[in-house]
C-alpha cells in the first residue's frame, strides 16, 4: 500500500529535539513484494470497496508488486490503502528475513512470510517510537534505557522466519509502553500550565475546535470524527489515538508526541495545519 506523505523525505529534523528517523523505518514499497496488499485481510467497509481473506492477494495487485489502481485510490474506493504504513517492515521481511526470496516464486514460503509481516509492523512501529523518544531532550534521563529498549526491539526484528513468529508482540509492546510514558510525562511537564487527560477517553464527534489541547494526555483516545479545528495540540501525546475523520484544519500539532503517519492520512486537515517535522503533509488534505 502506498503511505499518503506528498514528498519523498525519508528524515527529517524534529521539532521534538532533533530527532531523526532512520529510513528503515520508513515504508519502501519498491523493495517490498506488497505484503500489506496480501498478507493483511480487508473488510468491505469506507476504506476497502471488497472483503479480503488474509494471505489472498488482492484483486488489484500486479505481476510485478504494484498495486493497478495507485493513482485512484481513493476515487476507487480503496482510501485504506493511503492510510495504512508499515514503517519499513514490509521492506525488512521481504529483503532481510526472507533475502529477496518472493512469495511468488517461492509459494512455500508465502505462509510463513504472511505470518512475520504483521510481527515485523509491530516491532518496527516501537523502533518507531523509541527512536522519537531518544530525540526529545526533557527525556534525557531515560536514554539508557530507550537505547538498550530500541537496541533489544531491533536485535528481534533481524531473527529468522521462526524466531520472528514465535515473538509476543504484546508482551514486548507493554515494555516498551511503560517506557515511553515516563518519556511522555517528562516531556509534557515542561509544558507550563494545566495539561488535560483525555486517556483512552470517547471523544468521538467531540467539538473541541480551538480546544488548548497543549501537553494533554490523549493516548489511546476516540477521537474519531472530532473536530479539531485550529486545536493547540502542541507536545500532546497522542500515542495510538484514533483520528480516523478527525478534522485538523488549522490544529497545532507541533512537538504531539508519538504520532504516526498512518494517524495523519486516516485524518483530516488542511494547509494551515502545523504538523512534526518528522511527518509529511498527507497528498489528500
Ligand atoms: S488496492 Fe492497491 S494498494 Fe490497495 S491492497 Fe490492492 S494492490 Fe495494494
Amino acid at each position: 500500500m502506498v503511505r499518503g506523505g506528498e514528498d519523498g523525505r525519508v528524515s527529517g529534523a524534529g521539532e521534538n529535539g532533533g530527532v531523526t528517523v532512520s529510513a528503515e523505518l520508513r515504508a519502501d514499497c519498491a523493495n517490498c513484494f506488497a505484503l500489506c496488499c496480501v498478507a493483511l485481510p480487508f473488510a468491505a467497509s469506507a476504506g476497502f470497496a471488497v472483503d479480503k481473506a488474509a494471505g489472498e492477494p488482492c484483486g488489484n495487485l500486479r505481476d510485478d508488486f504494484r498495486c493497478g489502481i495507485h493513482a485512484e485510490l481513493r476515487g476507487r474506493g480503496f482510501a485504506g490503502c493511503t492510510v495504512f504504513d508499515c514503517f519499513g517492515a514490509g521492506q525488512k521481511v521481504s529483503r532481510v528475513t526472507f533475502g529477496g526470496r518472493d512469495w511468488r516464486r517461492h509459494p512455500g514460503t508465502a505462509r510463513r512470510m504472511f505470518d512475520v509481516f504483521p510481527v515485523m509492523r509491530g516491532l518496527h512501529e516501537l523502533l518507531w517510537y523509541l527512536t522519537e523518544a531518544l530525540g526529545l531532550p526533557a527525556a534525557r534521563p531515560l536514554r539508557a534505557d530507550l537505547r538498550r529498549a530500541l537496541r533489544d526491539t531491533d536485535r528481534l526484528t533481524r531473527g529468522t522466519p521462526e524466531d520472528l513468529a514465535a515473538v509476543d508482540v504484546t508482551a514486548v509492546r507493554d515494555g516498551v509502553n511503560a517506557l515511553l510514558l515516563r518519556a511522555s510525562e517528562l516531556v509534557r511537564a515542561q509544558v507550563p500550565g494545566r495539561k488535560r487527560s483525555h486517556r483512552g477517553a470517547d471523544l468521538m464527534g467531540a467539538r473541541l475546535a480551538g480546544a488548548a489541547l497543549r501537553g494533554a494526555n490523549l493516548r489511546g483516545a476516540l477521537l474519531v470524527a472530532a473536530d479539531l479545528r485550529k486545536a493547540d495540540l502542541r507536545t500532546a501525546d497522542l500515542i495510538g489515538a484514533d483520528l480516523r475523520d478527525a478534522d485538523l484544519r488549522g490544529a497545532d500539532l507541533t512537538g504531539a508526541l508519538f504520532l504516526t503517519q498512518a494517524q495523519l492520512n486516516a485524518a483530516r486537515g488542511d494547509r494551515a495545519t502545523r504538523l512534526p517535522a518528522t511527518l509529511t503533509r498527507p497528498a489528500h488534505w
